[in-house]
């Protein structure tokens, strides 16, 4: 039997535990290990607050969604329905901390979006994606690159909520937040998707070489022509990453009809 777990403890634990071996909370977590020791981080997730575990072995995010928050209103525009499902949505550890739950914003009819890893600091204080530094970054090159006004194209993360200390998002945390950004996509239906970083091209394409092997190609995700290109915030720590972002973002333009 585990003593007593602090909250601090029990996601230290946790996190060491993925090193070792990936894994996600669910039913199979729970059947493949000790049902003991199951049992009382089932039983500290609910004291804790950290996931949303419900009584009965049933760990999907939908799932935990839909038994905790109030009936989403279905006459709201289907983002909102979205935005709505993830404001209540504490699917995975990274819930607990957060400020605000950051889903993404922009034009609903985007033909361009941008998708980058998760919220930093700046952006779980505002509930806004890519405000910080990077953001500002991004918006420069939106607005003075691009020559179109940041509120017309899309921007979204890969998971909604700020990991701690600025961390990539764990494969788990990613994994079980993805579905919101799915659904985003599926709703906006842009042209072209701009992934910004590894932690996006991982986890939406499958794809983890290194950046500058992954941009020499494009690829689609369900019909859409995706590009990838380096973090803005990558960006902001070497300049030398200036031209190729440069470069990626005039394939996307001309695959537009921008240029
Ligand atoms: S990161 Fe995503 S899955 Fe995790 S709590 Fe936030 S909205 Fe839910």
């Amino acid at each position: 039997m585990i003593p007593s777990l602090s909250s601090e403890s029990l996601e230290a634990w946790l996190l060491w535990q993925n090193q070792l071996q990936f894994f996600t909370f669910d039913e199979n977590f729970v059947k493949e290990i000790n049902s003991d020791i199951a049992e009382e981080i089932a039983k500290s997730f609910r004291k804790t607050g950290f996931v949303s575990v419900p009584q009965t072995a049933s760990f999907s995010a939908s799932t935990i969604v839909k038994s905790t928050g109030e009936p989403i209103d279905e006459s709201l525009p289907p983002l909102e329905r979205v935005r709505a499902k993830a404001e209540r949505c504490s699917a995975c550890r990274l819930a607990a901390k957060r400020t605000k739950m950051v889903f993404g914003e922009g034009n609903p009819d985007a033909n361009i979006m941008f998708i980058g890893e998760g919220p930093g600091e700046d952006e779980d204080l505002s509930g806004r994606p890519f405000v910080g530094k990077a953001g500002q970054l991004l918006t420069k090159i939106i607005e003075n690159g691009m020559k179109i006004p940041r509120e017309q194209v899309y921007i979204a993360n890969i998971v909604k909520c700020r990991p701690p200390a600025n961390r990539d998002p764990m494969p788990d945390e990613a994994q079980c937040c993805i579905g919101f950004l799915k659904e985003q996509i599926s709703i906006v239906k842009p042209k072209a998707l701009i992934l910004l970083g590894k932690v996006a091209m991982k986890n939406l394409l499958g794809i983890e070489s290194s950046m500058s092997k992954a941009r020499e190609a494009t690829y689609e995700y369900d019909g859409i022509k995706v590009f990838v290109t380096y973090h803005p915030s990558a960006l902001l720590r070497n300049e030398a990453y200036k031209r190729p972002v440069w470069e990626d973002i005039k394939k996307a333009m001309k695959y537009l009809g921008m240029m």
